[in-house]
């Protein structure tokens, strides 16, 4: 192909064709690679099977940490975290000091392939489950971009839409239901039908599988009533591709009790208070999922220790995976360096890191396990095209490990 002759764009370095059969990429939240194996062996996903058998199925690595923001802005910009700049949900402003909740699109410093699409003619729609993610995604999109969460007040004049509920024909979901998520489907299932939109980026919630793993009825129920949009959206001759912004582990003793690093305790405790702050990027204001509890963080040192002697403790307490300088951490994992923190601590497959009991609150996962994400053992997604793939992305697919942000090079570039 010549470059005069390739109808596309080009986004963080990538080229994307612009689809002639409209797209539809589904950011499958938290959907770890268990609860598709289980999926199918109990018969709940007719469609993912259908879609495993006749177009491409694979295990992807997502972006590190393994939590929604950044792992939403790597699929929609196609590259990772040092590239968008979004490397959590929370973070603190080492300029003024200040903890501060990412809630809109200021801090995203690259195109999206969404944004792109759209000034190249394509009428786009992005629909998240979470507002706390809308003015992320839409960052500099011309087109449909509202949440589930608060479809009653999308506007025209900011949201490309009105009359949301009209259109989905029924109300607003309650922001802790599973509809939450279906809504988002559903949605995107009226834009087809209706001829609105062309490419669809649709983003779900992990509400459901925060509280309950593969084979509890709660998540069975929810991936049988995904799968049947999944299937509505093939009928209609959606070329669909699906993949996960993380995984979801068990994060537990065998006895059900939260497994818990509180690191910034342990810290103030040995090296005296307020030696460090710990913070916590997986914080957001939907608090009833995981207490705030995730399996990476970041250490700030504020006084005390020397940065070496305060590694070696972190690197000693039980529990602990991963423990990173910045400079490690932003080359291993491709971070943003002035966003990073002075050490980077992950925790292992069972294990969640806090900063002190105080801040975390655990009496409202009443009722289930703890179940989090945000570290290593969360990387490995679904990630599914319900197209073959070209000779050539074949090939591209055996040849390396895939991350969760090819998949709109894959569904825009690679299906046949
Ligand atoms: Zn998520």
């Amino acid at each position: 192909m010549t470059e005069e002759s390739f109808d596309g764009i080009k986004v963080n370095g990538r080229s994307y064709r612009k689809p002639t059969a409209r797209t539809v990429v589904i950011c499958f939240d938290g959907c770890d690679p268990r609860y598709i194996s289980h999926g199918l062996s109990a018969g709940l996903l007719p469609n993912i099977s259908k879609i495993m058998s006749e177009g491409f199925f694979a295990i992807a690595d997502a972006a590190m940490p393994t939590f929604t923001n950044p792992n939403n802005m790597s699929i929609v910009t196609g590259a990772p975290p040092k590239v968008h700049g979004i490397s959590g949900n929370y973070y603190l402003d080492k300029a003024t000091g200040r903890e501060v909740m990412i809630t809109d699109a200021s801090l995203v410093s690259s195109g999206t392939v969404l944004a792109a699409l759209a000034d190249a003619g394509m009428r786009v729609a992005a629909i998240t489950a979470k507002d706390k993610l809308r003015k992320m995604l839409g960052s500099g999109l011309k087109g449909i971009c509202f949440s589930s969460e608060r479809a009653r007040e999308a506007t025209l004049k900011e949201n490309g839409i009105d009359e949301v509920e009209r259109l989905v024909g029924r109300p607003t979901p309650d922001m802790y239901s599973p509809d939450l998520s279906l809504f988002v489907l559903d949605a995107g299932i009226r834009l087809l039908e209706t001829r609105r939109a062309d490419v669809l980026y649709l983003s779900l919630s992990d509400m459901v599988q925060h509280s309950a793993g593969p084979g509890e009825e709660l998540a069975d129920s929810f991936n049988r009533e995904v799968d049947k949009r999944v299937g509505r959206m093939l009928e209609l001759d959606a070329v669909v591709a699906i993949v996960a912004d993380h995984g979801m582990t068990d994060k537990c003793t065998p006895d059900g009790q939260p497994q818990v690093v509180y690191l910034e305790r342990a810290l103030n405790d040995q090296f005296g208070p307020s030696s460090v702050r710990v913070i916590c990027p997986i914080t957001d204001p939907f608090v009833r999922h995981h207490g705030a509890l995730g399996s990476f963080v970041r250490v700030y040192r504020k006084k005390g220790a020397p940065l070496a002697t305060q590694l070696h403790a972190v690197r000693a307490l039980p529990g602990v995976d991963a423990v990173l300088t910045r400079e490690e951490a932003c080359a291993r994992w491709e971070l943003p360096h002035d966003r990073e923190a002075d050490l980077v601590v992950t925790g292992d497959r069972n294990t969640v890191i806090g900063a002190s009991a105080a801040e975390h609150d655990l009496s409202a996962l009443a009722g289930h396990r703890l179940r989090s994400h945000g570290g290593a053992f969360e990387q490995r997604v679904p990630f599914l095209l319900s197209h073959p793939l070209t000779a050539e992305y074949r090939a591209t697919s055996e040849s390396r490990a895939l991350r969760n942000f090819d998949i709109f090079d894959f569904a825009l570039n690679g299906v046949q």
